[in-house]
């Protein structure tokens, strides 16, 4: 009998990705396609290899980004040829993704997969609960290394995150599976790690703007970060920050 969870790693490292979109595949024979990846030849390949013999294959998606969602149309084609099209693309993030509310769940031969909206890293992100296996696949809510995720796409997504992760610290999880990064074995020190980095630099911002009123845009990104920033990545922290700003401006002390 075939285990009942993979995790496979796209060779897409960057800045966001660490050394690759981890895709993940549960069950035995009625199996899913947790987060197919990017669109990389190799990766979806090993995918199509990966579920080979099953007698049901589902796609299951926690948010549309180009490095989780990027593979789903080539993926799809590759299991058609392959004779194993997938009977269902369900979660956030693709046009032909069935959307799922809280609570309602992807039943498959090792248990149920049910859906916990995450927003905050995207509006319409989901994590996926495996409450047989007490394992959270977090997509880019919470990763695999670090204490800091994308949070800047849409007004109030800072409120969001911070709401998501009690969400899922509620559920007490006994491993985190990230859409980057290894495994986590203590999820409530993640969960955390990753609320203590987002509440620090809304702490940061709180005290600029006692220091200076108003302070904002340029001059609060140079207060905040100094030169700390890593190459590659100043649009993206300039974006965090203001999401940040945001926030501070419409949530009171
Ligand atoms: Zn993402």
């Amino acid at each position: 009998m075939a285990a009942p969870l993979r995790r496979l790693r796209a060779d897409n490292p960057g800045p966001f990705t660490f050394d690759g979109t981890v895709s993940y595949i549960l069950g035995h024979s009625d199996r899913v396609i947790l987060d197919p990846g990017p669109n990389v030849d190799d990766h979806v390949r090993a995918l199509v290899r990966g579920v080979a013999g099953a007698a049901r294959v589902r796609i299951v998606l926690t948010h549309g980004h180009p490095d989780h969602a990027g593979g789903v149309d080539a993926l799809v084609r590759a299991l058609e040829e392959a004779g194993s099209a997938p009977s269902d693309i369900v979660g956030a993030g693709h046009p032909d993704a069935r959307p799922l509310s809280a609570d309602e769940a992807v039943v498959f031969d090792a248990g149920r997969l049910v859906a916990v909206p995450t927003p905050g890293h995207t509006r319409d992100h989901l994590a996926w609960w495996w409450p047989e296996r007490g394992g959270l696949f977090t997509g880019d809510h919470v990763l695999g290394h670090g204490d800091t995720t994308w949070v800047a796409e849409y007004p109030g997504c800072v409120a969001d995150y911070l709401a998501s992760l009690e969400r899922v610290r509620r559920l007490e999880p006994l491993v985190v599976h990230p859409g980057h990064g290894p495994d986590l074995d203590d999820p409530p020190e993640a969960f955390d790690r990753f609320e203590a980095h987002r509440r620090q630099r809304i702490e940061q911002v709180r005290a600029c703007r006692r220091r200076e009123p108003g302070i904002a845009g340029d001059a609060l990104y140079r207060r905040v970060y100094g030169d700390r920033v890593p190459a590659g990545l100043e649009g993206a922290a300039r974006r965090s920050l203001a999401a940040v700003a945001e926030y501070v401006d419409t949530v009171p002390e």
